[in-house]
């Protein structure tokens, strides 16, 4: 029996017998909602208005049941003085109200989003200021809409207090440097971000609608929260902070809201099984230690709420509920991480453990503990990622083939493509979808020209991606059909916003410079640059030679071939954007000491992006 099936059985069964309290959570407290469902920029925006009744054949029931109750959209009165807009956006927005005005907690991902939000806040409840901004974690979908809340004047005049827990700068900035051009192109998959939203398309991501599309700001937070225990007063409102690294994100807290009763659990509780390590990609996360924190969670504020409200989801209500969930959903963490390591410390491998690590039945049948966005499958791979690394310690997956010459030689290892595809066909058949993939993904990577293997692997993925009960999985099938049928649509490089370069350090771009260099022209040269930022009173030296880029900052070197003084914009838009160094010199806006074309050579050495670069193909 293919596992997806099983799952399949599995979530008609919990369909059927769910006892919808979380519908209920997720409609308690409506007050309204936008007449227009859409938030519009030029475009974007969410609406799912064709999730109603009951779960088409396109769409696995549970996964079904969990879009319907994300897409809840509105303002909603999670308890006195304590207001969220959802729905809006892959996360929620919360209003505190302290009085003489707003405590913003977690203003979506987009300022047209965030400002969509506030308006419908202020329709109906009226004006009131923002006095605060609170970040929870250092993700894009919890400060981006900042500036539809508030501005960097207002902030800087000290009218709002930005709170965020210490690190947030430099984790929301570098989180998304390095590695973000793959991050971006792999994104796509995860969320599909091309895919018709639809019965038969995107429906979620299983944490929240899909991440709104829409202008992205960032304002330096003015306040840090260091330390467990920490009070901050804004208003008439007190919040006591845990902080939480190393959990859902490297930076993150939770609240608790002494005199309303209430807890705040920003990423680190939702309404499914989280990633430990999105299909993105990004640094791995540590089970053990949001477990941990969850434990500790429990123990500062679980008995003492009547009401707890999260940064994804929907809120929960009742002390006891609150308890048993936090107790339930930390107990899945737990266990997650705990087996994952007992059978990796017994030999087994990480496919092996995802194979046959499963919840205890009392935890897995919890809405909450379900793998909509993150699944047991890939997050025993990441618990096994982090203590272990790739190599599974078997020789024979030391150094084998990359996937091309590998397929070639698979293919024809088994009489040719034709008769691989049979094998395939037999496998659709037999149900054994994974297997069928497995041997169309050699076809395709064997000979990318082979229709039927293309369109029949094509129709295995969407197979999978209907049966996935995770949105996420859902997703990166559905894009994979999409991808082998049409190719890639060709979307262009992701760009920064003014806000984010502004807040990225020099050196954290220098780096990003030092990782699209051209190995060969850097080893075919050795050269030092002396820079001078003088808009920001900075001195970085750069030295290339043996194919790489260093670069130090604070330092100056007396012997290099050139100095270069300009302003820090100057300096990305010639690296990075294309604009003519020599022009530049000319106009007087650069001024130069040496060889001014070692800055050319520096130029040329940095490689474009590649943004639609294939991964269902060879
Ligand atoms: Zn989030």
């Amino acid at each position: 029996m293919e596992a997806a099936l099983s799952t399949l059985d599995e979530a008609r069964e919990l369909v059927a017998a769910d006892d919808r309290v979380d519908f209920a959570f997720a409609r308690h407290g409506f007050i309204a909602t936008r007449e227009d469902p859409v938030i519009r920029r030029d475009g974007g925006g969410t609406a799912y208005a064709f999730l109603l009744g009951e779960a088409p054949e396109t769409a696995n029931p549970s996964l079904w049941r969990q879009a319907q109750i994300l897409t809840e959209h509105g303002l909603f009165k999670v308890a006195d003085r304590i207001f969220q807009v959802r729905g809006f956006d892959v996360s929620t927005v919360s209003f505190i109200d302290a009085g003489s005005g707003w405590i913003v907690v977690d203003p979506l991902t987009s300022v047209e989003a965030a400002r969509a939000a506030f308006a419908l806040v202020t329709e109906h409840l009226g004006e009131k200021p923002v006095l605060a901004v609170i970040y929870s974690h250092s993700h894009m979908d919890h400060y981006g809409g900042v500036g539809g809340i508030t501005s960097a004047a207002e902030v800087k005049a000290g009218r709002v207090r930005v709170i965020a827990p210490e690190g947030f700068l430099e984790h929301a900035v570098s989180e998304n440097i390095i590695a973000g051009p793959a991050m971006l192109r792999r994104s796509r998959f995860q969320f599909g971000v091309t895919l018709p939203r639809c019965a038969h398309g995107e429906m979620t991501s299983g944490l929240g609608p899909c991440p709104s599309l829409g202008s992205l700001s960032l304002i330096a937070p003015t306040d840090l929260v260091t330390f467990t225990g920490q009070e901050i007063t804004i208003g008439d409102v007190t919040m006591v902070f845990q902080l939480t690294p190393g959990t859902e994100a490297p930076a993150e807290m939770n609240f608790y809201l002494p005199q309303f009763r209430a807890v705040f659990m920003a990423e680190n509780a939702n309404l499914t099984m989280h990633n430990l390590l999105p299909a993105r990609g990004a640094l791995v996360r540590d089970a053990k230690a949001w477990a941990d924190y969850l434990t500790e969670s429990i123990r500062l504020f679980a008995g003492k709420s009547d009401v707890m409200f999260a940064a994804h989801g929907i809120p929960r209500f009742g002390t006891d509920e609150i308890v048993a969930f936090l107790n339930n959903h930390r107990d899945a963490y737990k266990f997650l991480h705990d087996q994952t390591v007992r059978l990796m410390n017994a030999g087994l491998t990480s496919r092996e453990i995802a194979e046959v690590l499963t919840l205890p039945d009392v935890l897995r049948k919890q809405w909450f503990n379900r793998g909509y966005y993150g699944t047991m499958s890939h997050n025993a791979k990441a618990v096994y990622q982090r203590y272990l690394g790739w190599y599974d310690a078997n020789p024979a997956h030391l150094n084998p083939l990359p996937p091309e010459p590998e397929a070639k030689r698979y293919v024809a290892a088994m009489g040719g493509a034709s008769a691989v595809v049979a094998l395939a066909e037999t496998a659709v058949a037999e149900g054994e979808l994974r297997w069928a993939a497995t041997l169309l993904n050699h076809v395709v990577f064997a000979d990318e020209t082979h229709a039927a293997g293309r369109e029949l692997l094509a129709s295995v993925y969407t197979r999978l991606g209907f049966e996935a009960e995770a949105g996420t999985w859902r997703n990166i099938y559905l894009t994979g059909a999409q991808e082998l049928r049409g190719g890639a649509i060709q979307l262009p490089p992701g760009g920064f916003s003014p806000d984010m370069l502004a807040a990225t350090t020099t050196p954290m771009l220098l780096d990003f410079a030092a990782v699209r260099v051209n190995p060969e022209k850097a080893a075919a040269r050795a050269f030092r640059i002396n820079i001078e930022l003088t808009d920001r009173d900075e001195r970085h030296l750069i030295s290339v030679g043996n194919g790489v880029l260093i670069h130090e900052s604070g330092v100056q070197d007396g012997a290099a071939g050139l100095t270069v003084r300009m302003a820090r914009p100057d300096l990305l838009m010639t690296l990075f954007i294309g604009l003519p160094f020599a022009a530049r010199v000319e106009s007087g806006d650069i001024a130069v000491e040496g060889d001014g074309s070692l800055y050319e050579a520096l130029v040329d050495l940095i490689e474009p992006l590649v943004p639609n670069f294939p991964i269902v193909t060879p």
